[in-house]
């Protein structure tokens, strides 16, 4: 899949990360990882500290695929409004889901401060804002269900934004404790805690072939560097090309633009360096980085040709800018790197692990949504237990079939 084009900020922060050899003869593993992202090392991170086996395959280099276009705003606030998730999944369902997500945003701050390299993560306050006046009253529908929920929030209404941003906005929800950080630093960050406790790192080793040998109940992938490896588990952490290997009628991809400024000098008029995103779909949103640069994206396109998405690309690096200075009229910015990408989400609004009779003992995760990195910590950990512990009652919440739905309570 050509899942992007242009130029990219974060693999810049990180000019001297480690690099792996390619698989060069045939092994075996209690666990393989398809895919070195974010998401494969999640999944390699809580596999580190659990005594077994693993080996993860990339078919490029380490956080080259949608790792390193990831504006990485950390937040369980996504697309589609919890109330809204609750007319689909019920109200203990959506609940539970809230619960997961804050503790995936916790695990990744727990996680950012065990491993040795620096991953920029940093808690950070959001604004919410309603994009037009219509939208107030299902914002503050949405505050309810979260401060009912014991999310740690206010209501800000037009004055009170106008107090404290150059820009205006009819009301918003103030949300504390979420966080941002640098997606391909924390990638390598954590791969690099994997293999220090022995897990086995390849690059440049893509698999080409998936085969289940019944008899010795093991799975056999074959890689295009000629050799084989045997697993008792498989993990398809593949990413968006993930719905190339298995497709997955809830899952499906937009195209989207971010543009990375130059630093700028003076941010005093952002409100402590505040994540910023509005209520419209798509919508805008911001954030600033370690050397003070701003990240701003948005205005998706439902094109899925790359020549299309990537033919977008100069309109929207000015239109995003232009949008931003709309909000700051005062600040200058410069584009310094910008991009197209594919982004995936899945129908129903809340991220998905995929288990399918053809591919036994293996396990899909498709963390995809605005807020994939959060989800990709969640499935990770669930997948993790139930393939270490053989039991992980939450690993139903996610399941591609929802056989929790319309069962009133989650378990
Ligand atoms: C523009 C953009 C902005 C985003 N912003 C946010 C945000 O603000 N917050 C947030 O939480 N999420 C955000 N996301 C989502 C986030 O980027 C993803 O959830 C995350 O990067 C997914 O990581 P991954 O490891 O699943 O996928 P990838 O990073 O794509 O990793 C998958 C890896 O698998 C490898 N692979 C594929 N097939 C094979 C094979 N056959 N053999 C071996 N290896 C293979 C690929 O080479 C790739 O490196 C954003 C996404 C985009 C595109």
């Amino acid at each position: 899949m050509n899942l992007q084009s242009g130029t990219y900020y974060w693999p810049t922060t990180f000019p001297d990360a480690p690099s792996y050899p390619a698989l060069k003869e045939d092994t075996s593993c209690d666990v393989l990882i398809i895919g070195g992202g974010s998401s494969g090392a999640q999944c390699a991170y809580y596999l580190a500290d659990a005594n077994v086996d693993v080996a993860l395959i990339e078919k490029s280099t380490i956080g080259s695929g949608s790792t390193s276009t990831n504006t990485a705003l950390l937040q369980y606030s996504g697309e589609k409004m919890f109330t809204h998730l609750v007319n689909t999944f019920g109200e203990d369902y959506t609940v539970r889901h809230l619960q997961l997500l804050k503790e995936a945003i916790n695990e990744i701050e727990e996680a950012s401060k065990k491993v040795a390299i620096d991953c920029e993560f940093n808690r950070r306050d959001t604004l919410y804002a309603a994009s037009c006046a219509e939208d107030v009253e299902s914002l503050n529908k949405e505050y309810q269900f979260l401060k009912q929920h014991n999310c740690e929030l206010s209501f800000l209404t037009k004055e009170e934004i106008e107090a404290k941003y150059p820009f205006s906005r009819d009301a918003a929800i103030y949300s504390y404790n979420d966080a941002e950080i640098n997606p391909f630093r924390f990638t390598h960050a954590l791969l690099d805690y994997a293999a220090r406790k022995g897990t086995r790192l390849y690059e440049n080793t893509e698999m080409n072939g998936y085969h289940y040998d019944e008899e010795r109940g093991k799975i056999i992938v074959s890689t295009k560097t000629g050799c084989s490896i045997q697993a008792r588990f498989v993990i398809f952490a593949a990413g968006y090309e993930g719905m190339e290997i298995k497709k997955e009628k809830k899952a499906s991809y937009v195209s989207t633009y971010t543009v990375t400024t130059h630093p700028v000098d003076d941010l005093s008029q952002w409100y402590n360096r505040t994540l910023i995103w509005e209520t419209a779909r798509p919508y805008l949103f911001m954030r600033t980085t370690r050397d003070n640069r701003i990240i701003i994206g948005g205005l998706d396109d439902n094109t899925t040709y790359p020549e299309d998405r990537d033919s977008k690309l100069i309109h929207r690096k000015k239109k995003l800018v232009e949008e931003f200075n709309k909000m700051f009229p005062d600040m200058k910015v410069e584009p310094a790197y910008y991009l197209a990408a594919f982004y995936g989400g899945i129908s129903d609004g809340i991220p998905m692990i995929g288990q399918y009779e053809e591919y036994p003992n293996s396990y899909f995760l498709f963390g995809f949504g605005d807020n994939g990195t959060v989800y990709s910590q969640l499935l990770s950990k669930l997948i993790v237990k139930e393939i270490v512990e053989g039991n992980c009652p939450d690993l139903a919440l996610y399941l591609q079939d929802r056989p929790l739905l319309n069962k009133g309570k989650h378990s």
